[in-house]
């Protein structure tokens, strides 16, 4: 842990100050109607419409995002859990058309890189100076046998907002007292990476308090994650016989799955949960590659200060879909990243020199209702990529009122990051 370091209190209040703070950005010349397409309506895209178009009211903005209605994927789990109406995760895009951004309510389906063109779903095509790209993540459907986008309709991976949490939450309110869930992890990188254990960590909160013969197995791919001397401190605390964790070292890698049987396979034991919840192996969002976006990884390669692809000229990526060096796919981190290039995109079309940027990112995990942990980091670019410049995590043990604390400043970022990006 960095001693020079932004304590969470600081980036909680930069976050909650930026609707105000970091939104105004320099004008570009007047007279002039660039034009800036972004794709995709998450945490990255909605930020970076919003921040573009606040620069200057000439600026051309257009959002391209299929769904009328976003579902925010941070405090999802608690939904799941019964903790939360799912409404409460729910955005519409009003505020953002009645800033002047053109809302078109379809999925990109091509980019055109030498013409700097993008074709939507029914053929409409949208020409751009600059093509912003934050399509978030997508899966690697051939990576674990048995699953497909068809079996996630039965086994929710509920990873990306929308039907998915719905469902998830739904069987898991059906379940009968006394049956598993099982939770699989996947290797990294992937989106968010403490929220496969704080869904754990949340189910086993509900199965304690109504129905408290059910248990929740975590079947991970990996050895070791993130904040895991914290989470595993308060299953002890909290959940002990309830949520089983199992390493992959324990056999925690999930091998296949049989939506027939529902069968759940490791490559030592067969599961048969009541709910499986198959967490998939990720990418950036389809649409990066067919923009020729992505590299062999699947994700793609950026340059820090502008987001610029280094793949093709003229297209940024932020978000999940960024390969942002130690910065987390989380949406703190997104939104972060679109007024970084937002500004870049404004200072380029203007003919200016982006300035190197400090990018923040937050994460909270809630265990309990009561009880949270976090992780805060302060990034600047270093050669390709960002480096960790501060950075603080939750302190192992912990008195009861700072985890109690740390749950409702989970709160409280969720309700001014999503003001200050829908809002
Ligand atoms: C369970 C869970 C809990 C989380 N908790 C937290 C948390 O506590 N804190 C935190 O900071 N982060 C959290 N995250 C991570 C956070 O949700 C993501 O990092 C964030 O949403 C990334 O923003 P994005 O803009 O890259 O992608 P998204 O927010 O997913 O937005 C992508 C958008 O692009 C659209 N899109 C995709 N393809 C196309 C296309 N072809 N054409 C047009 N539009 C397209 C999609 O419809 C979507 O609206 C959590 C994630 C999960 C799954």
């Amino acid at each position: 842990m960095n001693k020079d370091r932004a304590t969470r209190r600081d980036v909680l209040k930069t976050a909650m100050a930026a609707s105000a703070a970091i939104f105004p950005l320099p004008a570009i010349a007047q007279g002039t109607a660039e034009r800036v397409v972004v794709i995709g309506g998450g945490f990255g895209g909605a930020a970076c419409a919003r921040a573009l178009k606040r620069s200057s009211a000439k600026l051309s903005v257009t959002l391209i995002e299929p769904n009328r209605v976003y579902t925010a994927c941070p405090m999802s789990n608690a939904a799941i859990a019964g903790l939360r109406e799912l409404t409460s995760q729910e955005f519409g895009y009003g505020r953002l058309q009645g800033e002047g951004i053109d809302t078109v309510f379809a999925a990109a389906e091509s980019v055109d890189a030498a013409a700097r063109s993008v074709t939507v779903t029914g053929g409409q095509r949208f020409e751009y100076d600059r093509l912003v790209l934050s399509p978030g993540v997508d899966f690697r459907w051939d990576a674990l046998p048995g699953y497909s986008r068809e079996v996630a309709k039965t086994m929710p991976h509920a990873w990306i907002g929308g039907d998915q949490i719905a469902l998830l939450a739904r069987q898991i309110a059906a379940m009968e007292d006394g049956g598993v869930v099982v939770v699989s992890v996947p290797v990294t990188p992937s989106r968010c990476p403490p929220a496969p254990y704080e869904r754990a960590s949340l189910i086993a909160h509900m199965f304690k308090t109504r129905k408290p013969r059910s248990k929740v197995i975590v079947l991970d791919a990996k050895d070791s994650f993130t904040m895991q001397r914290q989470f595993q401190g308060a299953w002890k605390q909290l959940y002990q016989g309830i949520l089983e964790y199992v390493s992959l070292s324990d056999g925690g890698l999930v091998t296949e799955v049989d939506p027939v049987s529902k069968v759940v396979s490791t490559d030592f034991d067969k599961y048969k949960p009541a709910v499986a919840n198959i967490i998939p192996q990720q990418k950036a969002g389809t649409i990066a590659e067919l923009a020729g976006v992505a590299d062999r990884t699947g994700w793609c390669p950026v340059d820090p200060i502008t987001f610029e692809s280094k793949l093709q000229a003229n297209i940024h990526v932020i978000g999940d879909a960024a390969i942002a060096g130690a910065m987390p796919r989380s949406a703190s981190a997104a939104s972060s990243q679109a007024r970084i290039c937002a500004a870049a995109v404004v200072a380029l079309l203007s003919g200016n020199k982006p300035q190197a940027p400090t990018l923040n990112s937050s994460c909270f995990s809630l265990i309990a209702p009561d009880y949270a942990i976090s992780q805060t980091g302060r990034y600047r670019p270093v050669g390709d990529l960002y480096t960790e410049e501060a950075s603080e995590i939750s302190p192992v043990d912990a008195p009861q009122n700072l985890r109690a604390r740390e749950a409702s400043d989970a709160e409280a970022w969720f309700t001014a990051t999503t003001a200050e990006v829908f809002g």
